[in-house]
């Protein structure tokens, strides 16, 4: 065909779908998730834009998916009469990978030890659509977008190119056959022209999928009767959410999150919760067990999707979720609201804003409950999250404190486990009447800072913060327990008794005399460099350390904002 274009994957892409045609995943069957999540998430599209753009004339009165199965040609089409793409959507979607944390994923990837530390990255990051080259050695995707008239037709065996053509008539939606590999190129192919492996595939990873996932099958004859086929619907198509608790098996929210999430891990939480009254809802929301390798990029996708009895809304809807609880996943279903509501109509709705603040205390709540009656789950959560959790002490004013309650941080006190400052408190020295802490960029180098001495010497525990947040929650939050928190590296810290001053301060009015000279002599030399040059008790065994104002920046935060190039 002379309108047919061969084009090469992006670098990344082709990176990854290598590892899908060498199959270091080892459960296959779930390229077929990926394929009917790809195909749902298409007819949820195609329903949302028929309801927000009355001129497209499409047909969503039986919105579905169907799985083909040809036994002797060994092909398996999954197909929908969804939204469907364009061809510059295929090339730009299936060609390259726009995901954020691709690349962090690939660098990962290389320095990854073995089979098994690779397949968990993969099952973090979650191939999608790339998954079907684990299990076919050729890929054909015809589809036509919605309100279209020619279509598209992309093919490839995933070897680093692909073809494009473009064709005069294709059916709506997106059709993809795959051309599937020998059964015995690998032993953890099933045979998946079966009928009953199929059903198996759906009924435990697609379950809940809101659209009918259809199947023609055959019935043999019989002496009486001739053969026939008949059409089956695969998936009880209930929406997880709208169950009742207690009916749900726990397998069955995991591929719920699987589905809503992109991930292939199973979730660390489920929060499973109704809103009745005035304004009813039901939220089914996850707390994922690994953090995003986009958790800190702007592009990332944060939030939870919004339904409207039923009916999907939007991806990422961050009017439901704050900013620093962007990790958590799922769904809320709303049952007040137009079906055309925007997401800048959404950030002012006085109802979302009391969803939002439910759903934030019930998840805060829950990592709390976490902490106290699963400490290892905790620790996991917050060795994986509790950078972002931090933002929420700028933030989130309202729930300060209980985020004070589940937050920990490295210090003195043992170098192996994180403590909270309820802890810290606890073991306070008598006469210690503030919470020390010290920031910079890792353990190590704070613990050899001059500033520690006099602590150390004192015995007095000091926390280590060094995420770069940190420092700016501590000056925002400042006190905890009515204690004050105060950063060993600024001012006058006074770590001495009464009595300890009094005679300190007899013995450094005798050395201030004594060194008067030489003091003037470093403040004349160094005065473009420093405010004033004094005598310090603070140092036992370092001759001289460099300290900010009370009021001043601390090093670390100063070296942020000039990273920032302020
Ligand atoms: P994800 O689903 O996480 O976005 P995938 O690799 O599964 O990633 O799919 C990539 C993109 O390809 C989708 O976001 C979508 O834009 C497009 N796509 C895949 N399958 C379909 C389909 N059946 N209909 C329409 N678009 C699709
Ligand atoms: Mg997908």
């Amino acid at each position: 065909n002379d309108r047919a274009e061969t084009l090469e994957f992006q670098a990344e892409a082709r990176q990854l779908l290598r590892l899908m045609v060498h199959s270091i995943y080892s459960n296959k069957d779930v390229f077929l998730r990926e394929l009917i999540s790809n195909a749902s998430d298409a007819l949820d599209k195609l329903r949302l834009a028929s309801m927000v753009d009355k001129d497209l004339a499409v047909d969503t009165g039986d919105l579905h998916i169907a799985i083909e199965v040809d036994k002797d040609a060994r092909t398996l089409t999954v197909r929908d009469n969804g939204i469907g793409m364009s061809r510059d959507e295929v090339v730009s979607v299936i060609g390259t990978i726009a995901k954020s944390g691709t690349a962090e994923l690939l660098r990962q990837l290389r320095e990854a030890k073995d089979a098994g530390a690779s397949q968990e990255l993969i099952g973090q990051f979650g191939v999608g659509f790339y998954a079907a080259f684990m299990v076919a050695e050729r890929v054909e995707l015809v589809t036509r977008r919605a309100g279209e008239s020619g279509g598209t037709r992309w093919e490839s065996t995933g070897e680093g190119t692909y073809t494009i053509t473009e064709l005069d008539d294709a059916a709506q939606g997106t059709a993809v056959t795959l051309h599937l590999k020998p059964a015995d190129a690998d032993d953890n192919l099933h045979d998946y022209t079966a009928e009953w492996t199929i059903r198996e595939i759906v009924k435990r990873y697609s379950d809940f999928i809101a659209h009918p996932i259809r199947m023609t099958v055959e019935r043999p004859g019989t002496d009486d009767a001739p053969a026939t086929t008949e059409t089956v619907t695969l998936n009880s198509m209930k929406a997880l959410w709208a169950r009742p608790r207690g009916e749900v098996e726990p397998a069955e929210y995991h591929e719920f999150y699987k589905h809503v999430s992109h991930d292939w891990a199973d979730p660390l939480e489920t929060i499973h919760m109704r809103g009745e009254g005035t304004f009813e809802y039901e939220a089914l929301l996850f707390i994922p067990t690994h953090a995003p390798l986009d958790l800190f990029s702007p592009q990332g996708r944060r939030g939870v999707q919004l339904y409207v009895k039923r009916v999907f809304i939007m991806d990422d809807c961050d009017a439901l979720m704050p900013n620093y609880l962007r990790f958590i996943k799922g769904v809320v279903d709303a049952h007040d609201l137009s079906l055309n509501i925007s997401r800048e109509i959404l950030q002012q709705d006085r109802q979302i804003r009391a969803v939002r603040r439910r759903l934030v205390k019930k998840i805060l709540a829950t990592v709390k409950e976490l902490k106290t009656d699963q400490p290892e789950r905790y620790r996991t959560f917050w060795t994986e999250f509790g950078p972002a959790v931090k933002e929420g002490l700028l933030e989130d004013t309202d729930n300060q404190e209980t985020l004070l309650e589940i937050l920990s941080v490295a210090s003195t006190h043992d170098p192996a486990e994180q403590t909270d400052l309820a802890g810290y408190v606890e073991r306070m020295r008598e006469g210690q009447s503030d919470i020390y802490y010290a920031t910079g960029e890792n353990r190590v180098t704070i613990e050899n800072s001059p500033h520690m001495e006099a602590f150390r010497a004192k015995g007095y525990e000091v926390l280590l913060l060094t995420d770069p947040v940190d420092e700016v929650w501590v000056e925002r939050v400042g006190s905890y327990a009515g204690k004050t928190l105060r950063s060993v590296a600024k001012g006058q810290v006074d770590l001495d008794t009464e009595q300890e001053r009094t005679e300190a301060e007899a013995e450094r009015e005798r050395q201030r005399t004594e060194y008067a000279d030489l003091l003037g002599w470093m403040g004349t030399v160094l005065a473009d460099n420093v405010k004033e040059v004094r005598l310090s008790s603070r140092l036992t065994t370092s001759p001289a350390c460099v300290v900010g104002d009370a009021h001043d920046i601390t090093p670390t935060l100063e070296k942020m904002y000039r990273a920032m190039g302020q």
